[in-house]
């Protein structure tokens, strides 16, 4: 005998020796003699195996104690993190923790691209680390860095913690927004235009036929001035933020009617269901979790939207607040016009940050400036089998491309979310205006080669 053919003997002998093969047998046996042949035939199996198994009522009560065990726990959780939050660190923790976190981002040898280590010299380290924006909000250079010493992946590494970030720690912001948005040549006091969004009637339907694009946004991010940003926020300013939002919202008219629902209202099938729908924000983004994005969860989070599901404000998603308007079509001047008015109305009742030189403020300096990105989900299956070209085409003109399932998603089945790359630097219009003459160009590009396949 082989020794596998030994082994094999020997492990039959201990299975009957066990008992194993009698009890398999008479499940089998059961289950071919049942009448009823059942759908779940492992269960049928498992039950009749195990005699210690929980029958159908006991398995409901475990399963009803597992949930509220669940619910519990974050309950637990949320109470863990409002003490964390009231836990003041000294000024001597701070600068621990900062030389700790500089020095494992510095020591990192692989991931070597964020623009916080780009520039956050040992000197400047040596300038800020005890410095803090004004009380009561003391957010010192940690507070904005955290997320950046922790993942070294990120591109940029850093939030600004408030509105006085930008300012307090300018010789560290400026040169990562300036390489972020292309300013580097730039010279000028000023990097961002003043707000112009220009006349609404110039843009207009991209696909009137339906052909290619399924949706249109524009959105746009504000924070209300006097407000700490997410990383500084405390429980009663989250609430304090939706408060206010929800304020605002109800002087709205027409189309832009609708409800605001707090996130804690909503179950969390319904959230999945919206979030799936690309209509409602989730947690979860791991560097927004390090700077602080998801304390006190739920709380002061929730979405106003009108029935129709074309406008919509996600308050406390990470900045203040998210304003976006949708179209399940090419409408890009039917959306961009509500957005317009949408913006007018909450600006009624609420002030939002502004800054001398960079324009809307938010918390990620990649959203500076207008805030403004204006998409289509496009499905163009043509070019997108030639990638390169596609690509080429796109940074041509100023357009990024992204999967449809939030900024990190890859494109499936030839479909994308295009949008205009720049936030800094030009006007609200300039920007829906290179969406538009770009989508122009590459839906032009895709019937050309739609003409060259049936030629060809
Ligand atoms: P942003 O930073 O502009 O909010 P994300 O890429 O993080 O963009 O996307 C947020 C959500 O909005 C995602 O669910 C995404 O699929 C959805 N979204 C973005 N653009 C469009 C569009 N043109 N049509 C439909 N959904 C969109
Ligand atoms: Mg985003």
């Amino acid at each position: 005998m082989t020794s596998i053919e030994s082994k094999r003997v020997q492990y039959r002998k201990y299975l009957e020796r066990a008992g194993v093969i009698d009890a398999l047998s008479k499940a089998l046996i059961k289950l071919y003699e049942e009448q009823n042949k059942p759908e779940d035939a492992i269960r049928f199996v498992r039950k009749f195996m195990c005699e210690s198994c929980p029958d159908d009522a006991q398995y409901d009560i475990m399963k009803n104690d597992l949930e509220e065990a669940k619910t519990h726990i974050a309950k637990l959780e949320q109470e863990l993190e409002r003490l964390r939050g009231q836990i003041k660190k000294s000024p001597e923790e701070y600068q621990e923790l900062t030389i700790a976190g500089y020095k494992s981002l510095m020591d990192d040898e692989e991931n070597v691209s964020s623009l916080l280590r780009k520039y956050l010299s040992p000197e400047l380290l040596e300038e800020y680390m005890l410095v803090t924006t004004p009380a009561p909000v003391d957010a010192y250079l940690y507070d904005c860095a955290v997320s950046g010493f922790e993942h070294h992946e990120a591109p940029l590494g850093i939030y600004a913690a408030d509105a006085d970030s930008y300012d307090v720690f300018n010789k560290l912001f400026d040169p990562i927004i300036k390489d972020f948005h292309n300013q580097m040549d730039n010279e000028n006091d000023v990097l961002q235009k003043d707000a112009d969004f220009g006349n609404v009637d110039e843009i207009e339907n991209l696909d009137p036929e339906r052909k290619y694009i399924m949706s249109a946004r524009v959105r746009l991010a504000r924070n209300i001035e006097g407000l700490p940003f997410f990383p500084k926020l405390t429980e009663k300013q989250f609430i304090e933020v939706e408060e206010k939002v929800r304020a605002a919202t109800e002087t709205m008219d027409g189309e832009l009617i609708g409800s605001y629902l707090t996130m804690s209202d909503i179950d969390a099938e319904t959230q999945a269901e919206m979030v799936k729908r690309h209509i409602l924000f989730a947690r979860g983004d791991e560097q927004l979790t390090t700077a602080g994005c998801y304390r006190f969860w739920p709380t002061g989070r929730g979405v106003y939207h009108n029935p129709a599901e074309t406008f919509f404000i996600w308050v406390n998603r990470s900045d203040h607040v998210r304003i976006m308007s949708m179209a399940l079509c090419g409408d890009l001047g039917d959306v961009y016009n509500r957005l317009v008015n949408g913006l007018a109305e909450l600006e009624k009742t609420l002030t939002f940050a502004r800054h001398p030189r960079y324009g809307n403020l938010t918390a990620c300096p990649t959203n500076l400036g207008t805030t403004l990105r204006a998409s289509v989900h496009i499905r163009l299956p043509l070019l997108s089998k030639d990638p390169d070209r596609l690509f080429a085409l796109a940074e041509e003109l100023q357009l990024q491309i992204r999967g449809t399932d939030g900024e990190a998603a890859h494109i499936e089945d030839g479909v994308m979310d295009i949008s205009n790359k720049r936030r800094l630097g030009f006007t609200e219009f300039e920007l829906v205006k290179t969406l538009q003459d770009g989508v122009v160009a590459l839906i032009n590009a895709e019937e050309e080669l739609e003409i060259a396949g049936q030629e060809g």
